[in-house]
């Protein structure tokens, strides 16, 4: 199926419902992208930063670029001016980095909190016990330039779809009851980041806002080695 039609299915899909996709282009040329926003398609997902900005430089001023990558601190000025929201924050000191590059552009970035749901080590994350302890800091309302809405998680690499949706459905427990507590004044939980290629349509049933799909839409991915 080509880019367009791939767009439109899921424009189909999603209609009515409070999901959105987010189209993960990274490796991906500017032509695709152009593709897909041709077809509608105004969010779009990368991981790298330099390759972000080459892309947001080159694209239309209305595609919501969002970070869904491992985000080191030394590099959050250069998406600061453009960034629609960073799914990845997994640390205060990223979170207050973001806040003082958010202030020098006279911004306020949205961002959500990356939770580690799946039984490996390998991903990146909070553990729920370290969301509580960023969540509760009272220095967080501090952060003026940031805006905490909401959680992103990814799940085990695994075929077991019943382990994966135990652990979307963990986040969304997590997620309501988040919903429901005031904590600072920057944080009001609305999105729910969960699910990719292989597993959209687990995180579509159990209650996600955003999805990010990368090869479902764009085609595989070639590494260099
Ligand atoms: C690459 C990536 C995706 C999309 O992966 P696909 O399997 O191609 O859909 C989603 N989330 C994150 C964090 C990614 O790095």
């Amino acid at each position: 199926m080509n880019i367009e039609a791939t767009i439109n299915t899921f424009a189909q899909k999603l209609h009515g419902t409070a999901c959105r996709l987010v189209a993960v282009s990274k490796t991906k040329p500017i032509a695709q992208i152009k593709a897909a926003y041709e077809a509608g398609q105004r969010l779009f997902g990368e991981n790298k930063v330099q390759e972000m900005a080459d892309k947001q430089a080159q694209l239309p001023a209305d595609i919501e670029w969002h970070m869904i990558g491992h985000l080191q601190r030394n590099k959050v000025k250069y998406i600061a001016p453009f960034v629609s929201l960073i799914h990845s924050v997994d640390s205060k000191r990223l979170l207050a980095e973001i806040d003082k590059q958010a202030g020098k552009c006279g911004r306020v970035i949205n961002v959500l909190l990356q939770v580690h749901i799946a039984k490996e080590d390998t991903k990146f994350g909070l553990s729920e016990e370290e969301l509580y302890e960023l969540l509760q800091d009272p220095a967080l309302s501090d952060l003026k330039q940031v805006r905490i809405i909401g959680l992103m998680g990814m799940a085990t690499f695994t075929d077991n779809r019943e382990q994966i949706r135990a652990e979307f459905k963990g986040l969304k427990t997590l997620f309501d009851q988040l919903s429901r507590q005031t904590t600072a004044d920057n944080v009001e939980m609305t999105e729910l980041s969960m699910g990719m290629s292989s597993d959209y349509t687990l995180g579509i049933e159990e209650g996600a806002t955003l999805i990010r799909v990368g090869s479902t839409v764009f085609g595989a991915r070639e590494y260099k080695p």
